[in-house]
């Protein structure tokens, strides 16, 4: 799945990743919201950037039908693990979670807690990404440090 900046640039998510969050997809009615953080690079040369590592739920996360916490610790190792391992390519890009719901859209909670990583996060440009799997569509928002404001990106 591909789709486009707001610098028109494409953000890429590998389908060694689409594979692995599919496997959370809450398509039973007992299933939790499941999460983690997306690990990608940035292309030389170029606005582009590829998704192809994603974390998934951890001891420490606390998870329902309707919630996702991610628990910060071990997904951090995960970062620290896969930064050391790439020579410092693979980067944090944002996060991920499930929805229950065909067509996901962002709860006040989710907005909440996205900006709350824009100001807190370390991360080396100026956006994060936050993917929503829903039960029918995978969507991702792009989020600005310097606005706080989240725009929903088109696919490709
Ligand atoms: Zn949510």
């Amino acid at each position: 799945m591909t789709f486009t900046l707001s610098n028109k640039g494409i953000i890429k998510l590998d389908v060694s990743i689409i594979e692995i969050v599919q496997f959370y997809q809450q398509t039973e009615k007992e299933d939790l919201e499941a999460g983690g953080v997306l690990l990608g690079r940035f292309i030389v040369d170029s606005k582009n950037i590829i998704v192809d590592k994603v974390s998934t739920p951890m001891p420490g996360d606390k998870r329902t039908r309707y919630s996702f916490n991610r628990g910060a610790k071990m997904h951090q190792r995960f970062i620290d693990k896969e930064w050391n391992q790439s020579n410092g390519t693979s980067h944090y890009l944002g996060e991920w979670h499930t929805h229950p719901e065909k067509h996901p859209e962002p709860s006040g909670k989710d907005l909440s807690n996205w900006t709350i990583h824009l100001k807190r996060d370390t991360f080396s440009s100026r956006f994060l990404y936050f993917v929503i799997l829903g039960t029918k569509e995978i969507c991702i928002w792009e989020g600005d440090r310097r606005t706080f404001k989240f725009k929903k990106l088109k696919a490709l």
